[in-house]
């Protein structure tokens, strides 16, 4: 199975409105929560694609519990460490035509006790995983070097890892001496990692940038472009994925789709053609729903069908 990591889970609560109103009364009529935090956005894609996985991260409170009845309800598997904190809410309000005011909690602080106990936990689960997928920023309390320990224990285990994360939790996964396999930066983090400008319209440059040598050892980098689809390294290949035009409802969320496309065309083995493929369709068919971290299997094929892979 493809075990998913979302260490700081969020209720995702979503607020419509016509006019937000500063200062004073808004009400709210079509309230939608969801399980979010991007790894449970990759869960879900996984889920409604019919591959095993198991979600796991630290949950806590009687809003962890909620969290937990919402993956039950939708049949997701899960195996989260109980700690003694609220799990977080995160509030967007979409409102005056299209604009999006978010309130983002920080979420829980991890006792040292219960970070070292996550990672006996993990160790566990490892042993029934083919594959990882790590997603988001990590929770207060906990080392930056706390994923750069999760790929060290999932190396030892001969589980191959799928990173998405940015800034300082990123770079020290890349100078560690366990790589992870793919990670997956846009160009604004990988302008980040560079410390140089990047411009994601030109290929030939990109391709330049990701043969920097901080990028030594891991397999696949996957610079997700939007509407342009993305460019990509493996090995010493590299590709434009390049997807038709589409109607986009909502494209929060787009990047973990396309996270859990890759694992799902890693896990089974697939060409690199058809794993960039796979991604693409998933980014493409999330952006294609209102609802978060969300795809219709029925559409898959469809537009599966319309990626197309250069080699550059
Ligand atoms: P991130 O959320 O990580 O910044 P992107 O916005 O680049 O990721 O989107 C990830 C993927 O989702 C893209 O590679 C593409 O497959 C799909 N996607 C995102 N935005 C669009 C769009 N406007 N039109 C078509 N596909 C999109």
């Amino acid at each position: 199975m493809i075990l998913t990591v979302t260490l700081n889970p969020s209720i995702d609560v979503s607020y419509p409105l016509e006019h937000l109103k500063i200062d004073t009364v808004n009400r709210v009529k079509n309230v939608r929560k969801t399980a979010g935090g991007k790894g449970l956005n990759v869960s879900r894609v996984i889920h409604m694609l019919d591959h095993d996985l198991t979600a796991t991260g630290f949950i806590g409170g009687y809003f962890g519990k909620w969290l937990e009845n919402q993956l039950d309800r939708d049949g997701i598997a899960h195996d989260f460490l109980p700690i003694d904190a609220e799990t977080r809410s995160s509030i967007a309000m979409l409102h005056d035509g299209g604009k999006q005011t978010e309130i983002l909690e920080s979420g829980p602080t991890i006792t040292p006790e219960d970070a070292q106990k996550f990672l006996d936990h993990f160790d566990k689960l490892l042993d029934q995983a083919d594959l990882l997928t790590i997603s988001g920023s990590m929770p207060q309390g906990l080392p930056e070097d706390y994923y750069t320990q999760m790929i060290a224990h999932a190396g030892a285990k001969n589980v191959k890892v799928l990173l998405d994360t940015s800034g300082a939790t990123l770079k020290s996964a890349l100078e560690a001496p366990v790589k992870p396999l793919l990670i997956k930066p846009n160009d604004e983090e990988l302008a980040g990692l560079l410390n140089r400008e990047v411009d994601k319209t030109d290929y030939a440059a990109l391709k330049q940038d990701l043969q920097d040598p901080i990028f030594d050892g891991v397999d696949w980098i996957v610079v997700s472009l939007g509407s342009a689809g993305a460019f990509v390294k493996h090995q010493d290949k590299f590709y434009h994925a390049a997807i038709p035009k589409i109607q986009v409802v909502n494209p929060v969320g787009s990047g973990d789709s396309t996270l859990a496309g890759l694992a799902m065309g890693i896990h089974d083995g697939k060409s690199d053609e058809d794993i960039m493929k796979t991604a693409m369709t998933t980014g493409m068919l999330n952006t294609m729903e209102a609802e978060t971290g969300f795809v219709n299997p029925a559409k898959f094929d469809t537009y599966f069908a319309k990626v197309t892979i250069e080699n550059y």
